[in-house]
């Protein structure tokens, strides 16, 4: 296709979606579009063409979007839980009905390819369904105190305005994870999506209305200004809570200016995810969950496999099969039928792939495939297999996002632990083995909040999702998810 076809393709594309995505900001209930103030363009990462242009939110722009939720936190609050699971499961049904828009806005916006964004889709409506279903299931505790002489009630209640903040590589899947539990709570919430990907955020704003969210519960504020708008916030008595996903540089930042106003914190960060396979593993069923662990999303996941340790034996077998398989993916623009790899991002995430790359050859490493240079229009990065990657090399510690896998050999179960392990990140890890014992073995001593033991996918929004060391704090999805958003009061008593 020519960039003029292309370029053409993304304008109809956004045309489509025109007639029921909003592009202003949502604040109260009122829609405000870019107007004399500063915005931002979203680009389309295949064409590098602009889609559409959105309102810039300043500092009050989001101190407003505060007002309104405190302003409609007690109404809010006090509904029953039975409403809002209702309301919730509105959303999941309208979400579900234009699964297919939202994939295609997310296509547009973040480029990647179009099963992974219908993958994505049908990913973050299941929040809304799950958190419908979790919404009348707060539970307490009463208990007798061990002396006899009283009784110990537990309840747990909303915890107040959340500001919810969220990265572009799952533009609805970060956000219906946070907005889920957080109205199923009961609390009211400011959304700064990242302003790569605000338009799926809008989207998700409007569904959110026409399931019968009432206005100021939900508010959504795209902004360039993060740093600016985040500290303003933080520093607000009003806001209680902060959910963020992102990188862990940026969680740092955001936890020491959490601490001034003892703001509670849920972080979900970066990754350094370990895939080991074992000589024992189905080597067939290892490579096909590889290509999901490492593939999915273009790589571009805080659960992407981000180094393969493979036992000697089949280090160089295992290494030829994927790079057969990743070989063979399609790359080109996302929303082209039969595309499997779309660009990444923007350039800057582009070019720091290309850079880790070019690095780790000069320290000796080849690629069995993949690895050009890119040329032309678009943030495009061919799928890469990398081997003789040596096993301190850097790249190893840093988290790639992009579709380029390094593998290096091990010998025993103790040295792969022992590579797995080091790193400061701990959220997710996969581990390939004929042996069950020996997996358990494995998934146990592996530093990370999930394991894949012979499978390459654990996103599940029934599941406790989250990491360990400097991945995060808390988990978001099943039970625990809703608990985030509650505070616990506890009541003594005797009767
Ligand atoms: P990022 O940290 O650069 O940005 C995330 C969000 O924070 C965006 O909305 C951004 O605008 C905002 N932001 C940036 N600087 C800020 C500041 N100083 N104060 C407040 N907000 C600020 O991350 P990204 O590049 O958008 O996303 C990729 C990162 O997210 C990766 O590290 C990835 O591993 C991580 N991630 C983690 C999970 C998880 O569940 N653990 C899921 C998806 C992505």
């Amino acid at each position: 296709m020519t960039t003029a076809t292309a370029r053409h393709d993304t304008a109809r594309a956004w045309t489509e979606l025109l007639r029921w995505v909003p592009t202003g900001s949502l604040v109260g209930g009122a829609w405000t579009e870019a107007g004399s103030g500063r915005s931002i363009d979203v680009l389309d990462p295949a064409t590098e063409e602009r889609i559409a242009t959105v309102p810039d939110g300043t500092v009050d722009d989001a101190l407003a979007a505060v007002d309104a939720a405190s302003g409609s936190l007690e109404a809010w609050s006090r509904t029953s839980p039975r409403h809002r699971g209702e309301v919730l499961r509105r959303a999941f049904v309208l979400m579900t009905e234009r699964a297919e828009d939202i994939a295609r806005l997310m296509t547009l916006e973040n480029g990647k390819a179009l099963p992974d964004a219908r993958g994505e889709a049908a990913y973050a409506a299941e929040f809304f369904r799950w958190y419908s279903e979790e919404a009348v299931r707060n539970v307490g505790e009463v208990m007798t105190a061990p002396s006899g002489a009283n009784r110990i009630l537990v309840t747990r209640r909303p915890i107040g305005v959340a500001l919810l903040i969220t990265p572009w590589n799952f533009p609805a899947a970060m956000l219906t994870r946070k907005i889920g539990p957080a109205l199923a709570a009961g609390c009211t919430v400011v959304c700064k999506p990242a302003s790569e990907t605000p338009l799926t955020a809008l989207a998700i704003g409007r569904i959110l209305e026409e399931a019968g969210v009432p206005p100021g519960v939900v508010n959504i504020v795209p902004s360039r200004r993060s740093g600016e708008l985040a500290r303003a916030l933080l520093a607000d008595e009003r806001v209680r809570k902060l959910s963020f996903t992102g990188s862990t540089e940026v969680g740092r930042t955001l936890l020491a200016q959490a601490a001034d106003t003892v703001v509670s914190c849920s972080m979900e960060l970066g990754g350094n995810a370990p895939f080991v396979v074992f000589a024992d593993a189905d080597l067939d069923a290892a490579v096909e969950g590889a290509m999901v662990a490492k593939m999915r999303n273009g790589g571009e996941a805080c659960t992407a496999a981000n180094r393969f340790y493979v036992e000697t034996p089949v280090a160089e077998r295992f290494s030829e099969m994927l790079a057969a398989r990743m070989g063979a993916l399609r790359m080109g623009r996302g929303l082209d039928e039969g595309v499997q790899l779309g660009p990444l991002v923007n350039a800057p995430s582009r070019d720091k792939v290309r850079e880790l790359v070019d690095d780790v050859r000069a320290e000796g490493a080849s690629a069995i495939v993949g690895g050009e240079d890119p040329q032309g229009t678009g943030y495009f990065y061919p799928a890469t297999v990398l081997a003789g990657v040596p096993p301190k090399s850097s790249l190893l510690r840093t988290e790639i996002f992009g579709p380029v896998a390094p593998v290096v050999s091990f010998s025993d179960e103790d040295e792969a632990v022992a590579m797995a392990n080091d790193t400061e990140y701990g959220l997710a890890s996969y581990v390939y083995t004929g042996d069950l014992g020996r997996g358990l073995r494995v998934a146990e001593a592996i530093e990370t909040g999930m394991v894949g033991l012979n499978r390459g996918l654990v996103s599940d929004p029934a599941a406790p999702f989250g990491g360990v060391k400097q991945s995060g704090l808390g988990r978001e999805g099943g039970h625990d998810g809703m608990l985030e958003y509650l505070e616990q009061k506890y009541i003594a008593t005797s009767w």
